[in-house]
């Protein structure tokens, strides 16, 4: 195919790319692709088919980041049309990436020719460094939100070794930091193939600058670390009550699926997906526990000042649930002394859960 002219060569991938699409989750190789195993001999990344030309690879269970994973955490998203892919959050490390870049090579025939760093989280964009020959060559653009740059020119030193440690050196061999070289914020378009994604928003909330993209070919939506589904929320960098608004907005899409540290789907393509109710459950009783607390005369420094029995099932809960409590607390306490006003309605488990 290298032989053809480009038009031809794009309409035999597209032509291609549209009948891998059309099969089931389980694409098959293109002919003459040769083996579609990783980089290092491993198999082929299981995508998982979210709605047509758009595929998702999952993590292999809902976990902190640790040996097993790799940093494999959040989901890797790709968009392929026209024999070109948009990647989505690239994942974890360099290891990573080249997997994700050799499967859609391999698998349906596309070249990528961009990256979305949806927020600044180690585990969402040190993948980026996969794609650094290419994005060197003009060959691929990597796109962010500019608080999201900012925040990854702040903290990703310091992601990179925490990540080595928790991941091993193993998993995160050969990564490398690399930056974004386009900024993008609401409004923006993003093209792929004959698909264009629009940037909705970026919003203060998970982090500094979360994006919220939206493909209206699909019905999918890109939420970053906004939707959480069996792991405990992470508040570190971000706002609470920015994040309870977010999820206001992304009620009133028309979503049929969102992806954002899980993947969750509408039931029978009604509805909102289930992970945004479940989300919004734990950070509105996190809101109402605390402003409680306050209430009370509780302190922030005491230990297991606001323990969530409904949640101590979820990934994460021990190791995070203090410092969410901490964090709520923090930005909730200038409210508070102000005479605050009413906490968000919506939260029915607090009640059993403060005081516990
Ligand atoms: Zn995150």
């Amino acid at each position: 195919m290298q032989g053809l002219p480009a038009g031809v060569r794009r309409f035999l991938m597209a032509a291609c790319a549209g009948l891998l699409a059309a099969c089931a989750a389980a694409p098959a190789p293109l002919a003459g692709a040769g083996p579609c195993g990783d980089v290092s001999g491993g198999p082929d990344v299981p995508w998982r088919e979210v709605a047509p030309a758009v595929w998702v690879w999952l993590p292999a269970r809902e976990a902190e980041v640790d040996e097993r994973n790799g940093g494999h955490v959040a989901p890797t998203t790709a968009v392929i049309d026209g024999g070109e892919a948009l990647v989505i959050d690239p994942g974890p490390s360099h290891r990573h990436g080249l997997r994700v870049r050799q499967s859609l090579r391999c698998r349906f025939g596309a070249r990528v020719v961009g990256v979305v760093n949806t927020h600044a989280h180690a585990e969402n964009v040190l993948g980026n460094s996969a794609f650094a020959d290419a994005q060197a060559r003009g060959e691929v653009r990597i796109a962010a939100s500019g608080p999201t740059i900012g925040a990854m020119r702040r903290r990703c030193p310091d992601c990179l070794r925490s990540l080595v440690e928790r991941a091993g050196a193993d998993a995160m061999a050969g990564t490398r930091i690399v930056w974004p070289d386009t900024e993008v914020s609401a409004g923006s378009t993003l093209r792929v193939g004959s698909r264009t994604l629009q940037v909705l928003d970026v919003v203060l909330a998970h982090t500094e600058g979360d994006l919220l993209l939206w493909d209206a070919a699909s019905g999918v939506l890109w939420a970053g670390g906004l939707v959480y589904g069996r792991r405990l929320p992470e508040l570190a960098q971000g706002s609470l009550r920015g994040w309870l608004r977010a999820l206001d907005r992304i009620e009133a899409w028309p979503v049929r699926h969102l992806i954002g540290a899980t993947w969750s789907t509408a039931a029978d393509g009604e509805g909102t997906p289930p992970a945004l109710a479940a989300t919004r459950q734990y950070l509105g009783s996190l809101h109402d526990g605390v402003w409680q607390a306050m209430n009370a005369g509780r302190l922030p420094q005491e230990a297991g000042l606001l323990p969530m029995a409904s949640y101590a099932g979820w990934a994460g809960y021990r190791e995070r649930q203090a410092f969410n409590v901490m964090r709520a607390w923090r930005e909730l306490e200038p409210l508070w002394m102000d005479g605050g006003e009413a906490p968000p309605s919506g939260a029915e488990s607090v009640a059993e859960d403060v005081g516990r």
